[in-house]
């Protein structure tokens, strides 16, 4: 592969290529393959920072590690992330008071696994006024809906300045050292700020960052469009997810959806009419019908075409039908999806079939039929939901717990390269893939156990493009050493150098 001025200009055999450039500077990759770069088409960069700089709970196995935790932290302001009452033995997660007790007087904010829901200690909710009498307040347990929104905006404005650009740019470091040279902010004033967010699109030396804004009000900043986490519901492990019939693992509720097909419809009309891609966070079954009523009023007003134009884009896309997809398929809609929620929270045994029956539970995430009804799929991590680490996600998607669900190795990663450009309106039909003509945007990996169904080594020696034909692909197969980063390299610029 040659590159000029951060263009690839030539792919193919390497003594011809030494003819045509002999003045090149040649990089011998002396055994390493390399594939178009990842990009990350859902993150939340402070939030996954924090987590890389803060306290991480997503290893803790019970509840009484998760406050050992917090006893250990120190400082006025104690972040976490990461707790997942479903797999402790107690469980239940902390009380207030309990929490109070180790955290000694700090302002501790501990966000669930799924981030709809939180812990804060008393110290944080009297900062937060109104957070006592909001929707989703909990005297004793986690804080959800309103309330939580209150005590994270609240949170996320204690913490300094430095401290967040410092985990902004943790972040970034990190995504590079994964192979991901794009990102795509779901910024918002629920989720993040404007300030949070002129931050992350000031840095520019790291992978490129795609920002998106979810309110329908617009924010002066070069956002790619008001989409991402503009929240139709919530998640279901928070039990905020809207569903058509309740919780089986609580009747009482059926969660909460915070728009309805007007509001839903009134957005993708404004938007479509601006110019302006739009989105939507969804993920529970009534959110969803919620959504589809809501394209099909915003298609009555503006016509089919020039919505399907705007590229509008949903993000998570968890419990949808045939019919669903194939609608929004019609509507040129995006699904953004997170292939690990699949592989932490799918099957008969996962989080997913305890809080909706086994039934309902394994119907989610339907990456192969969301592709049939013609959705554009794009693939990201949530982080830090789940943890950025691409081939993993490919993996996920190829082995899917719900048979019939998955996809190809090749489609899968073409979710997770091509896709996350298109998605963001680069549609050339080139970016995302190594052909003369693109922008030399790639990693190199060592192969870990690489596949190769010709025999030519050649081929496995110094490229590898499933979209090209290319005979090879890591082994995907559970349990397989998945390929390590060796560079990460984003319109000719390198921007991770493993040492
Ligand atoms: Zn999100």
């Amino acid at each position: 592969m040659a590159i000029t001025d951060g263009t690839i200009v030539w792919v193919g055999q390497d003594t011809v290529g030494r003819t045509l450039h002999p003045d090149a500077e040649v990089v011998e990759l002396d055994g390493a393959f390399v594939a178009p770069a990842f990009v990350d088409a859902h993150v939340h960069a402070t939030a996954a920072g924090l987590q890389l700089t803060g306290l991480d709970l997503t290893g803790c196995a019970s509840l009484a590690e998760c406050l050992d935790a917090v006893r250990a932290a120190d400082g006025p302001l104690i972040w976490g992330h990461g707790w997942d009452e479903t797999r402790w033995p107690e469980g239940r997660t902390p009380t207030r008071a309990e929490l109070d007790e180790v955290a000694g007087g700090a302002v501790v904010y501990l966000s669930r696994i799924d981030v709809h829901s939180a812990l804060a200690s008393s110290a944080l909710v009297d900062l937060a006024h109104g957070a006592r009498t909001a929707d989703g307040w909990s005297e004793d347990g986690p804080l959800s809906r309103d309330a939580h929104h209150h005590v994270r905006s609240v949170a996320q404005a204690a913490i300094p300045v430095e401290r967040r650009r410092a985990a902004q740019r943790a972040f970034l470091r990190h995504a590079a050292s994964r192979g991901v040279a794009a990102v795509h902010e779901c910024a918002g004033p629920v989720i993040s700020s404007a300030d949070d967010l002129a931050d992350l699109l000031a840095m520019t030396d790291g992978p490129q960052v795609v920002g998106y804004w979810g309110d329908v009000d617009p924010v002066d900043l070069p956002v790619h469009g008001l989409a991402g986490d503009l929240f139709v519901d919530g998640a279901i492990g928070s039990r905020t997810a809207a569903l058509v019939a309740p919780y089986a693992d609580r009747p009482d509720t059926s969660g909460a959806l915070y728009r309805d097909a007007a509001a839903i419809a009134a957005h993708l009309v404004s938007c479509t009419e601006a110019g302006l891609q739009a989105g939507f966070h969804v993920i529970g079954d009534a959110g969803m019908a919620a959504v589809v009523d809501g394209f099909e009023l915003a298609a009555a007003k503006v016509g089919a075409p020039a919505l399907a134009a705007r590229r509008h884009r949903l993000e998570h896309v968890e419990m949808i039908t045939a019919d669903q997809a194939a609608r929004l398929g019609a509507f040129g809609v995006v699904a953004s999806v997170q292939p690990m929620f699949d592989a932490e929270w799918g099957g008969p045994d996962g989080m997913y079939s305890q809080r909706l029956g086994t039934e309902r539970g394994t119907r989610l995430n339907p990456f192969a039929q969301l592709a049939s009804a013609g959705m554009l799929l794009a693939f990201g991590s949530d982080t830090p939901v789940t943890s950025l680490d691409p081939w993993a996600a490919v993996r996920a998607a190829v082995h899917h717990r719900t048979p019939g669900s998955g996809l190809s190795p090749r489609a899968a990663f073409t979710a997770h390269t091509r896709g996350g450009w298109r998605a963001a309106g680069v549609d050339d039909g080139i970016t995302g893939t190594l052909q003369p003509g693109a922008p030399a945007t790639y990693a190199v990996w060592e192969a870990g156990e690489l596949v190769v169904a010709g025999s030519d080594s050649r081929v496995q020696r110094w490229s590898l493009d499933p979209r090209s034909g290319v005979p090879g692909l890591p082994s995907l197969e559970p349990g397989a050493a998945l390929p390590v980063c060796l560079r990460t390299v984003l319109n000719g610029r390198t921007i991770f150098e493993r040492d």
